[in-house]
């Protein structure tokens, strides 16, 4: 098996519980080398509520969120932000390299085995976006290992969010609506919103906020970097 983010080998052993079917067999996608070059995030090591590293308790961003729209927040990720990750999203999502949507297929599926939920959806990207490059990042990186349900429309913004500095995203209107078909959803439901980078949470909050105006209350987010 080949690494997909560098072309060298990737090692994939079999166990007896995939040989015998208990488990399902999900290639790692990534070798040792591009691997080493992860910092994986952990509950332990930095904020409780988004999983910060190097920050106290509670980070100052969750605080916010709870002061200004008493959002208690409930997020997770699997790596910090690095130079690794950026590569990793330069290549995927501005270059369109859309094979490198399953770069952590393993990560994501070792994850979704031990956090359950009643639904789970994920930010769209808007039409604009979608024309622009072709297909949807956030889609194509989950699709396979989560089982998705589209409740969010997003509208075109003014400019990107990786275009805007901290305190533009900050400030970002709304950009969420829920998806005017899924009202039959009972609102007593457990949702998981995904997600690709987390940066200041303010995408994430919206969503949430979108689905919060609807009766949702039991919410949880997460992403594949922090
Ligand atoms: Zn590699
Ligand atoms: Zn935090």
């Amino acid at each position: 098996m080949r690494c997909l983010n560098c072309g060298n080998k990737s090692i994939n052993e079999l166990n007896l519980k995939i040989i015998f079917g208990f488990e399902d067999f999900v290639p790692d996608n990534l070798c040792e080398l591009c691997r080493s070059q992860l910092n994986p995030l952990n509950y332990d090591e930095g904020c409780i509520r988004c999983y910060k590293k190097n920050d106290s308790n509670i980070c100052e961003d969750c605080l916010l969120w709870d002061k200004k729209y008493n959002i208690i927040n409930c997020h997770q990720a699997l790596f910090e932000y690095n130079q690794f990750i950026h590569s990793y999203f330069k290549n995927y999502k501005w270059y369109g390299d859309i094979l490198l949507a399953e770069l952590f297929s393993k990560d994501l599926y070792n994850w979704s085995k031990s956090n359950k939920f009643d639904l789970i959806t994920y930010i769209p990207a808007s039409n604009g976006h979608l024309e622009a490059r072709g297909f949807d990042p956030v889609w194509e990186m989950y699709h396979k290992v989560f089982d998705l349900t589209s409740m969010l429309v997003k509208i075109d913004a003014d400019k990107p969010q990786a275009q805007k500095n901290r305190y533009e995203r900050l400030q970002t209107p709304q950009t969420f609506y829920f998806h005017p078909d899924r009202l039959d959803i009972p609102s007593d439901s457990s949702i998981l919103i995904l997600d690709d980078v987390y940066t200041t949470g303010r995408t994430l909050m919206h969503a949430r906020q979108a689905l919060e105006i609807v009766g949702f209350n039991n919410i949880c987010t997460f992403s594949l970097s922090r």
